[in-house]
């Protein structure tokens, strides 16, 4: 694997040769970070075509130094919107999960501390489901236009997406970030359904439904790496948007 220097410290990276593409282009998946290049341009180039990019890519260092998944075990504080809820896990036989966020609860009952993780996610899932189209609701009207169908999902390189059929997908990973950002990609995905590209009259829409938006996905583009490793990853969650 290639590295750069960045701050002093070597960071690898995976390095994809595109003949179609340009430029070398930077993106940061929860696997680090990944460099595609044109088949033409030298390695040496790509490598400082990546160290001149340092300031922005130390923002992400989280998504540079991936977090090991941590265990999740009873008592936890796990991040849910602007607020958390404390995981009670209890060994059983059968595992289950039962969510309650408006108690400050999530319950599970799993074999081994293996299963719980698996379990917790499933329960945000879950959750995810109802928040999301409670959020598209609210949302309609002022976007003017409602989705079809609504899909949870756990994309590896965005955090939503809108069908030309008219569906809407979401992460569930949204339901640990303040509930603005996760609004705020709710009105982005409804207003592709009005414009399907990030043409000038799509920005017009998002503009003059959500003023504040530019906040609220900054604050993906920077703590996006930490809602990868959580929950159970400290610290977190990350301060809401100004
Ligand atoms: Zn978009």
């Amino acid at each position: 694997m290639p590295e750069v220097m960045l701050a002093g410290r070597a960071v690898p990276y995976t390095l994809v040769r595109n003949p179609r593409s340009r430029h070398v282009r930077m993106t940061l998946t929860p696997e680090g970070l990944r460099v595609s290049a044109p088949t033409r341009v030298p390695e040496a180039e790509v490598q400082r075509a990546v160290a001149s990019k340092e300031r922005w890519l130390l923002r992400h260092r989280e998504l540079l130094h991936p977090a090991a998944p941590v265990l999740l075990e009873d008592g936890m504080a796990l991040p849910f919107l602007d607020g958390e809820v404390e995981l009670g896990v209890r060994t059983a036989g059968r595992p289950s999960a039962v969510f309650r966020p408006e108690e400050g609860r999530l319950m599970v009952a799993a074999p081994s501390p293996d299963h719980v993780r698996p379990l917790v996610e499933r329960a945000y899932r879950r959750a995810a489901r109802d928040w999301f189209a409670q959020a598209c609701d609210a949302v309609a009207p002022a976007v003017g236009a409602r989705p079809n169908a609504i899909s949870i999902r756990d994309p590896r390189t965005r955090w939503g997406s809108c069908s030309a059929r008219g569906s809407v997908s979401f992460s569930w990973r949204l339901l640990m970030a303040p509930a603005r950002v996760a609004e705020y990609v709710v009105v982005h995905e409804l207003a592709h359904l009005v414009h399907l590209d990030h043409s000038a009259r799509f920005w017009a829409l998002v503009d003059a439904v959500r003023p504040a938006h530019r906040a609220e996905s900054a604050w993906l583009r920077d703590h996006g790496g930490w809602l990868w490793s959580a929950p159970g990853t400290g610290p977190g969650p990350p301060a809401p948007p100004d």
